[in-house]
């Protein structure tokens, strides 16, 4: 059994744990119907810790699995009943970092943590003390979302942004990721890209590797934007 885990944990790119944890839940919620695990505002995978910010969000893409009604994921339950406050974002990571493993916090959710920019900021400045680096993983509508520059604010304690594209032009952008705006969404997001790569923060750019994402011509085009790294995600249905 053990060699399946780590196999698994290998294809996955998450640690054998993360696999036990998923398996145990997963059979405690199948075979003894068990509805009572609690959401996570919190949690450890891959040996970082991540933060479950909102599941609100401004695109509606066609490969997110937020709106399911169960959302488990390695085993925690995403689906909070209410977004967390700034507080219960900061005493849940704590909580974490106290085991003193893990190589950063990262801000995320299923949905757009910049929805709540003043929570993950106040949050982030908190957690700062810990001495991790932090991490906010976006979809670069941030400062279409608060109607300001929001990059200067992330720049001063973000270490690191992960902005998912995924798709290379307007068109793609509006049928891929659905986003309220409408097409002017995707001006935003390479306006967001541009900012945040010419930050003192890491700039990553992410595309999933699902149908209908042109992955070359996002490389393509993420890599006319200095600084910006670009990084194709493995997208798993499940
Ligand atoms: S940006 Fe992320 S959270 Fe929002 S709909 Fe798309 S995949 Fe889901």
């Amino acid at each position: 059994m053990t060699i399946v885990r780590d196999r698994l944990a290998a294809i996955r790119g998450v640690e054998p744990a993360d696999v036990e944890r998923a398996a145990e839940v997963n059979y405690a919620r199948l075979f003894h119907k068990r509805k009572d695990i609690p959401g996570a505002v919190a949690y450890a995978l891959k040996g970082n810790i991540y933060i479950n910010v909102t599941r609100a969000c401004t695109n509606n893409c066609a490969f997110c699995l937020r709106n399911r009604r169960d959302n488990f994921f390695y085993g925690y339950n995403l689906n909070l009943a209410v977004d967390p406050t700034a507080g219960e974002m900061v005493e849940a990571a704590t909580a974490l970092a106290r085991e003193g493993r893990h190589g950063e916090i990262v801000f995320c959710g299923y949905g757009e943590p910049t929805c709540r920019a003043a929570d993950v900021l106040e949050a982030a400045r908190a957690l700062k003390s810990l001495g991790l680096p932090l991490r906010l993983d976006t979809n670069g509508h941030g400062n279409m979302i608060n109607r300001r520059d929001i990059v200067p604010e992330l720049a001063g304690v973000f270490a690191g942004v992960s902005i998912s594209l995924n798709a290379h032009d307007r068109a793609s952008y509006a049928r891929l990721c659905r986003p309220d705006a409408g097409e002017k969404a995707f001006d935003a997001v390479l306006d967001f890209i541009r900012r945040a790569a010419a930050s003192r923060m890491a700039c990553a750019v992410t595309v999933l590797d699902c149908p209908g994402v042109d992955v070359e011509a996002c490389r393509a085009l993420v890599s006319s934007i200095p600084r910006a790294r670009f990084r194709v995600r493995t997208f798993y249905k499940e």
